[in-house]
């Protein structure tokens, strides 16, 4: 019976994509997490239960302590390295290049949207490709570094000063990327359809961005495992394995 009530959903999604103009989706950790990617919200993962996040991954234990912020890091660090896009990656990345998806707003620093080869990505968490000397403000490249430090474990240094780097992820307490921030609301207030994909819409400013939508008249199809508050406005709503629903309501739409 699930499965039959998930196909004509699926269905009513594909079609809502099709007769749209201009859709917008929106992504969170719940797109990374089939990649191997933790939620730090989920329940159960070690790496955010046995610290607080508070703690090692603020501005200010940063600048405290970055020995302390890279101890903890590393094995994040190491699975978003070996981390591949999946279904659902891929599923958004076809439909962008199909002219069915204006671009993506996400939440997530893995760089796994531009991986599946998604063009219109503003991050509003930031990213790992960049990194900022936080003594002397250079600004570097992070691919290199970024490797050394996951093979080596010892914290990315900055060439001219010795101060540490900064990966251009945004911790807690930080500023959020202003630019991202703007041409995302930007997108958002285009849209007619907005896909919530994997997101639980508990971290501002990326919940309250669909509505520059909604409340213009867009229609909105959530994909996500737990419940949102904007369950009740949304035209599909679809609390089921994203790496399985998105390549579905890809396949229909790019039928034709
Ligand atoms: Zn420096």
């Amino acid at each position: 019976m699930a499965a039959q009530v998930s196909s004509l959903q699926i269905h009513r999604a594909a079609q809502l994509l099709k007769d749209a103009g201009r859709t917008v989706a929106l992504t969170g950790a719940g797109v990374s997490t089939p990649s191997g990617i933790p939620d730090f919200r989920s329940a159960g993962s070690g790496l955010w239960t046995r610290h607080d996040p508070m703690q090692v991954a603020s501005l200010s234990a940063f600048r405290y302590d970055p020995v302390r912020f890279y101890a903890w890091f590393h094995e994040l660090a190491a699975l978003m390295r070996a981390a591949q896009p999946n279904p659902a990656h891929l599923a958004l990345a076809r439909l962008e290049q199909a002219g069915r998806l204006l671009g993506l707003v996400t939440q997530n620093i893995d760089g796994l949207h531009q991986a599946a080869g998604s063009r219109v990505v503003h991050e509003l968490h930031g990213n790992l490709r960049q990194a900022t000397c936080v003594r002397c403000y250079r600004a570097y490249s992070a691919g290199g570094f970024f490797d050394e430090y996951v093979d080596t474990a010892q914290p990315p240094r900055c060439p001219e000063c010795g101060g540490y780097l900064k990966p251009d992820a945004v911790l807690f307490g930080e500023q959020l990327p202003y630019a991202a921030v703007r041409q995302a609301d930007d997108l958002f207030r285009q849209a007619d359809l907005v896909l919530v994909i994997g997101s639980s819409l508990e971290v501002t400013p990326a919940a309250r961005m669909p509505l520059l939508a909604l409340d213009r008249g867009a229609s909105l199809v959530i994909v996500n495992r737990e419940c949102t508050y904007l369950d009740q406005r949304a035209a599909v709503l679809l609390h089921e394995d994203l790496a399985m629903v998105l390549p579905r309501v890809a396949e229909e739409v790019l039928r034709g």
